[in-house]
Order: structure tokens, then sequence, then C-alpha cells
């Protein structure tokens, strides 16, 4: 079965699983397409157009990204201020707009947004338009008590509203389609949400991955049921097509990637596809997240799209219904650009502004001690004995997706911590939170993925790496590529066995660099928290931290 080429409007929904995998394909945009009717007056129009402004995976990232992460397929690339401005231009063109994130809005954030516990993104969505906000794994990251918190108001019971104006809670409504609450009868969050166009209804549903407690550690879930996330949507659209809706556009968090540009889907990968072709014909639009790809995907009439990841990205759809049918008959597609060389939204910048200043008390709190200074200094084995903890709590903070090793790039380390403290308030050996976050300041996500014993041995060959959960020796005398003892080789102190499958977690910057191909072919990747925030709670919780020797041991 080939994949054949069907890009434009979608006309009947086809019928069938092997019909609608056939038809799996993928466009470059769409804005080529034209219609009849229009220019007709819209009380008149046959036809109504709608616009869906879509993200995924902001994860509180409030501040423009940094470092590799400044761009984005060429251009500088990302900041909520930014964001605010390009969706506030899109829905002046089409007032009937809704503006939608497909899970993780929040959680495993950037620090601004973190320090506050997530109310610095939520109140910020609210300058950005931000409608509807379906659930990924990392709204439920600190339980479900905090994610009622975060939609409804109120303050946080250890620290209070930090900003001292009180905390409001959510402006944009949460969808939960698949999280059922046993103890209220009902599903967390309401499970769609309908709205109408001229009188044309559309109805929005949203999916949490139905894995999400696994992955979710200790997060006190409060007894909640995810239940299988097509099985729900399915369910719930024959449910709302008895009610005469025939528009559905689905919120998901499902994973999966294109193979290709953000505009493209050439070859979809198997998660992706599997969730497709198991939805109800009649589901229209399907946003998707958590895999941080960015993909346009069309499979007959069905359109699935994802915008990456920390709003570089939100993906344009423009939909036309038709009045009598009341559903979608055309669909247009692009993944667009949060550039910077727009002015950057006052009010957006204003409430950045506000919390960056009460940062910097809590910036200077102690969040763990050190018996001597931790640094980037090589050691004759190439490792650092600051790499050395940052992967300690990289591993740390991924043993729940089953890391067995993990591993960080010296050019992700950019500031030593040193145990003196010249005089400054604070005593020796104690560390603030902010040189904490200086040693990583990108912020890069923790990805956990599988890799060969072979793949790993090839890959730390390549030298510049500080490791946890295993050790070598190398000789330099040797040819790059075989300078790695493989006897010396130990796996939680086991020789590592080539062919073998190992979890490896690295961050999100060795994904993206060049020369990193096994990291990017890496299997089963699960994204987790931030790399930065990992390394905090490493140091909070082992403190003092005295430095470990090198784990990697030069012959010659
Ligand atoms: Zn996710």
């Amino acid at each position: 079965m080939g994949w054949s080429l069907a890009c434009g409007s979608g006309g009947a929904k086809l019928a069938g699983l092997a019909a609608l995998a056939a038809a799996l394909l993928g466009c470059v945009g769409s804005a080529a397409q034209r219609e009849a009717d229009a220019d007709l007056p819209d009380a008149a129009a046959p036809r109504v157009r709608v616009r869906i402004l879509a993200l995924n995976d902001f994860q509180g990232t409030l501040d423009p990204p940094t470092g590799s992460q400044a761009t984005l397929y060429g251009p500088p690339t990302g900041g909520v201020s930014y964001l605010a401005t390009h969706l506030a231009a899109a829905r002046q063109a089409q007032p009937n707009t809704v503006v939608v994130s497909a899970g993780d809005l929040f959680g495993a954030s950037a620090s601004l947004s973190r320090i506050f516990h997530d109310e610095p993104t939520v109140e910020a969505m609210a300058l950005v338009g931000l409608d509807l906000a379906g659930l990924g794994n990392h709204e439920f990251d600190r339980g479900l008590p905090e994610l009622r918190r975060l939609a409804q108001g109120g303050c946080d019971l250890a620290d209070g509203c930090q900003d001292g104006t009180g905390y409001q809670g959510a402006s944009f409504s949460f969808l939960s389609t698949n999280v059922w609450d046993p103890a209220r009868g009902q599903t967390l969050f309401a499970p769609y949400a309908v709205r109408s166009f001229d009188g044309v209804r559309v109805a929005f549903l949203a999916t949490a991955p139905p894995w999400t407690p696994t992955i979710v550690g200790t997060a006190d879930l409060g007894g909640l049921e995810f239940r299988d996330d097509v099985t729900s949507i399915n369910a719930t659209v024959t449910e709302l097509r008895a009610q005469g809706i025939e528009a559905f556009v689905v919120l998901a968090h499902m994973g999966g990637s294109g193979g290709g540009g953000p505009d493209e889907c050439p070859a979809p990968s198997a998660e992706l596809a599997t969730f497709l072709t198991g939805l109800d014909p009649a589901v229209d639009i399907v946003l998707g997240g958590h895999s941080h790809e960015a993909y346009s995907c069309r499979m007959g009439a069905l359109v699935a799209t994802s915008a990456g990841s920390r709003g570089q990205l939100f993906t344009d759809l423009g939909l036309t219904l038709d009045r009598a049918s009341g559903d979608v008959v055309q669909v247009t597609v692009a993944n667009r650009l949060v550039t910077r060389d727009v002015p950057p939204a006052a009010a957006v910048e204003a409430l950045l502004a506000r919390y960056r200043d009460l940062s910097t008390p809590l910036l200077r709190g102690v969040v763990g001690r050190i018996t001597a200074s931790l640094t980037r200094e090589p050691s004759p084995g190439g490792d650092c004995n600051l790499g050395s903890v940052v992967a300690d709590g990289m591993l740390a903070a991924t043993r729940g997706a089953g890391a067995e090793v993990a591993i960080i790039h010296k050019a992700s380390l950019r500031s030593d911590l040193s145990y003196l403290r010249n005089g400054a308030e604070i005593e020796d050996g104690q560390l603030t939170l902010l040189e904490t976050m200086t040693v990583l300041p990108f912020e890069d996500s923790l990805i956990t993925l599988d890799l060969s014993g072979d793949e790993l041995v090839a890959t730390l060959d390549q030298q510049g790496y500080s490791v946890a959960g295993l050790e070598y020796t190398w000789d330099a005398a040797l040819p790059a590529g075989a300078r790695i003892e493989l006897e010396s080789f130990l796996i939680g102190g086991v020789p590592v066995v080539l062919a073998r499958r190992y979890r490896v977690t690295v961050n999100d910057y060795l994904l993206r660099g060049e020369g990193y191909a096994a990291f990017v072919a890496g299997r089963h990747a699960e994204v987790g928290v931030g790399d930065a925030e990992a390394f905090v709670s490493y140091l909070g919780a082992h403190s003092p931290v005295t430095p470990p020797p090198p784990r990697i041991t030069r012959r010659k």
C-alpha cells in the first residue's frame, strides 16, 4: 500500500480503514486553494469560514528561547509577547477564530513560569486569547489539586500568590474527553465545547495521553481514570452527531511525527497513523502534540497537524463549513513561525516584566550545597564533575521512564559552581537557584530513548560527554571509532551488551544538533522535565553534593 497524493479540499469522507490509510499523504500548505463562493456576503453564503489557531507543548516558554533553540527554520522565533502579536493579527483578519492548545501548555516549564507555579503562563494565555486547552501529560506533573487550582484560581498552599495580586485561574476552558473523575461521576473538565459560527456548530474535543499516570511519578492524580483516547473520541462524536453536529476538531496529545518538514507528512510514524486510522471518519481535524514535532498530514478528508513546541510555531487552519450539511468541506493549513520581527504585545510584556522583577529575590534562594566546586574542567578521560552531577540529576529525573544511563554534552554546560562565596551573603558551598540555573540556561527538555549498546559505544567514542549510570576506558592511541575498550564499558556495573537496547536520557540539544545521528534515530522517545529543573531537584535532594570522581578513563 503506497502513499498517494491527494492535497486539496476534502470531499466525501472515505470509509474503511484501508482506504483511509491509503490516503495518508503529505502536503505543503494549501493556501492556493480557491473557492467560487469566496466573496458572497456572510448572511447569505452557503458556506461559513472559521479560523483555528493552534499551539501545542508550549511548556511555559514565556521568554524567547535562547542558545541553540533561539532560531527555528532560520529566523529567531518564540516568546509569548510575539506569539500574542501574531495571533492578534490572525484573529483580526477573521472574527470567527478559535485559539486552542493541544496539551503540555505548562509543566516542565521554563523557569520564569515554573518558579511562580505556572501562574504567569495561565495569565499570559488570557492575553494571548487562548480559548480552549486540551490536557497533555505535563499538566498532571504536580497532581490533580494543583491542576484544579491553576484552572480555577486560588493561591499555592505553601508559597501563596507570590506576585501579591492573587490568582484568578484560567480565562480559557480546559477540556478532557477521556479523563474521568470517578469521585464526581463525570469527566475532569468538560468533555467537549461547541462553538457556533453564523449558525454552524463546531465541536472541540480533547484527549490526554492514556499512559499519563505511568509517567507523572508520585503526583496525586486523585483516582482519575485515563481512558482510551480514540475510543473516548469516537463515543463523544457519536453522541454529538446525534445532536446534529458534523464538524469535529480534536485536540490530542498522542505523539508521533510526519517524517518531514513542518508543512509535510511524507512518512507518518506508526503511532500517528494508528491513532488517525482509529478515529470515527466524522472527525475533521486533529491537532497533535507531545512529540515536539511539526507536521501537516492529510488522510482523506482528515487533517492532522502539530506545531513543534515552546511557542515557536502555531498552526493556522482555515475551515470552510457548509451551512446546509454543517460539515467541514475544505481546510487550508500552514504552520507559521512566531517570528520576532513584529512588535511584542505590550500587555504581555508588562506581565512578564512584573514577574521578572519578582523573580530576582526568588532566584537568590538557596537550593542546595556542595562540598567542593563543581566545574567543567575536563578529567584526563574527558568528562567533568559538573557534567557527572548534571547527568546524575537527569538519570534520577527519568528513572520513571526506564532510564538506565544519562549523557550530557559539554556544550550544554555554561558555567561552573564555585564552592567559595568570597563574602557573599550566603555561606561557602551554598548554591542559589540562579547559579544552578545558569549552568543549564537553555532549559532543554530531557528525552529518554532507546539506543543499542552498539550505538551508545559509537556515540561516546566521539568524546565531549559526561555520563551517569555507566563508566568506561578509552585509548587515545587507537583510531577514532574504535577507541573505547569494550570490556571496560559497564552499564550499571555490568558489561555492555552491544545488541541490547538501553534506555538513555539526553537533553533535546542532542536531538537538534549536528553529528548526533544516533540520538535523532533513537526510538521510543519520552519527553521529561527540563534539564535545569532536574539538576535543581537533584541538588536539593542530595545536598551536600560531593564532586564525584571521573567515570571516563583515558588509557594513554
Ligand atoms: Zn507531552
